[in-house]
């Protein structure tokens, strides 16, 4: 028998809600508005609920387990942010409400902007972007742009290294530029032959992730910044990385004009399956005036028995807008909680308890399986999900593998640069029990691989679906019924 989508549970008649008596006068709607037909299924609120929280329970999440998934930072969301965020002055607060009305709302993104400013060494930030690929787009406009005004047309390359995530060679296309691979060395580092020599008049400038998304801390990073400013190019820092580096570095010192964070990531906001969420951005004063925004600025400083006032206002060359309103609110608002309930040296101690953990994995994989890059990690790391001798095993297996043992999986394929690669970020939110329950399920793959391969080529085997047609299941996607037996067959 297959699970009924809520439409087949539909009886005509049958009803789950009930709308409250109209307590305004009641105004006819223009005929042109209305729809004859309204396709709604049409069934009680128990089979609602039942329906929903089933399909929840076949989710994995950072609620139910541990969820190693490399560069995506999966920390748990504490539930101190939804509370502030419910708040009925921030979430009822219409986005067209006038500056004079939404003074409180204006003052937290000020602060927020100020904290995140505070954070990375920078001068000032813009809270619009949706997402961390949106901040980089933001970002390599802004480069672009302050290239313009120069009248230095003549820039037209931007330099990544091979361990990039994928959005920053998108965004360097999207913003008009050809973008430049750079090659990494044996350490993992930038190879530093191959930046000097691509490094002339044609370079705009250079996006590159720190740490790497290998999870490694460059050695060489001053001797990079200052290369390609010394050929006139700026410093994009991808920043999705923070999580390693909070109350650590500050990346405006180590000479970035302009970086992006990802607020669902570093700061426990919800990734909330590809949205919302914030990339912000924060620039020196070089990069200022072309901001997008509009952004929160101190209009008036605070009197004798006047508090400050602020407003919104567009930077005066600014790129433009990138999101309607203010950006995406709520998240601003839980990201203040979170600082604001960490402070300046809870804020330092998550990067060292991220660091840590992700060592103590490491080392404790290290006898297992093959790790590319043997040293001191950051935030996270890299394995090779292979094993000598054992072919027909790949990186693949040992992630469906661990859905079995309870986990997610870490990612994989990604970086593209080390062979079936598995990309393993711990979090500073898990415990060592969590940790060593890990371990100890990876140690067991591991002689599983040798012992009987067949486990994790057939794996998972204890959810409700096995392997899917990944490729096919996003490209024909079907909403609706998935065959599940969930009653004896009859007969
Ligand atoms: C997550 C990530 C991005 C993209 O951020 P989104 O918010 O998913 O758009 C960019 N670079 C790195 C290194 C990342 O991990």
């Amino acid at each position: 028998m297959s699970e009924a989508t809520i439409y087949e549970k539909s009886v005509s008649g049958r009803v789950g809600a009930r709308l409250p008596v109209c307590d305004v006068p009641q105004t006819p709607l223009p005929q042109e508005l209305l729809r004859r037909e309204l396709d709604l299924p049409e069934v009680s609120e128990l089979q609602v609920v039942r329906h929903f929280t089933r399909l929840s329970r076949r989710n994995f999440s950072i609620d139910t387990g541990f969820y190693p998934l490399g560069s995506c930072t999966m920390k748990y969301n504490p539930r101190l942010n939804e509370d502030v965020a419910r708040l009925p002055g921030f979430a009822a607060l219409h986005p067209r409400s006038d500056e004079e009305s939404s003074q409180g709302a204006l003052e937290l993104m000020h602060r927020l902007q100020g904290w995140l400013a505070a954070i990375s060494g920078f001068a000032r930030v813009t809270l619009m972007p949706a997402a961390g690929a949106q901040g980089e787009l933001a970002g390599i406009l802004m480069i672009r742009r302050y290239h313009e005004r120069r009248g230095d047309s003549q820039r037209r390359r931007i330099l990544v290294p091979d361990s990039a995530h994928g959005t920053n060679p998108a965004t360097v296309t999207m913003a008009g530029y050809e973008s430049v691979e750079l090659p990494s060395d044996h350490n993992g580092n930038v190879d530093l032959l191959a930046l000097r020599a691509a490094c002339d008049e044609t370079v705009a400038g250079m996006m590159i992730t720190v740490p790497s998304t290998l999870g490694l801390f460059d050695v060489n990073i001053q001797e990079i910044v200052d290369a390609v400013h010394g050929c006139g190019g700026l410093m994009y820092m991808d920043g999705a990385n923070m999580n390693a580096l909070m109350g650590i570095v500050k990346p405006g010192e180590l000479g970035f004009d302009v970086m992006h964070y990802n607020l669902h990531k570093t700061f426990s906001t919800p990734h909330g399956g590809g949205g919302p969420g914030c990339g912000a951005v924060a620039v020196n004063e070089r990069l200022a005036p072309f901001l997008p925004g509009p952004n929160v600025e101190l209009v008036a400083q605070a009197g004798a028995d006047m508090p400050a006032r602020y407003g919104l206002r567009m930077p005066p060359q600014s790129i433009g807008r990138l999101k309607a309103f203010h950006g995406n609110f709520g998240m601003h608002v839980r990201a203040c909680a979170y600082i604001l309930f960490h402070g300046a040296r809870g804020i330092r101690d998550i990067s060292r308890h991220a660091v840590l953990n992700a060592n103590y994995l490491r080392a404790s994989l290290q006898r297992s399986f093959r790790i590319p890059y043997p040293r001191i990690c950051a935030h996270e790391f890299v394995i090779e999900g292979r094993f000598e001798g054992i072919e027909e095993v790949h990186a693949l297996d040992i992630s469906k593998r661990l859905m079995d043992y309870g986990f997610h999986p870490p990612t994989n394929y990604f970086p593209l640069i080390v062979p079936e690669a598995l990309l393993i970020e711990p979090t500073e939110t898990e415990d060592k029990a969590t940790l060593d329950e890990f371990i100890a399920a990876m140690r067991h793959i591991a002689q599983e691989a040798r012992e009987d391969p067949g486990l994790l080529l057939s794996a998972p085997r204890t959810l409700d679906i096995s392997r899917l047609d990944e490729v096919r299941a996003a490209r024909q996607l079907m909403l609706c019924c998935v065959p599940i037996p969930d009653w004896p067959a009859q007969g």
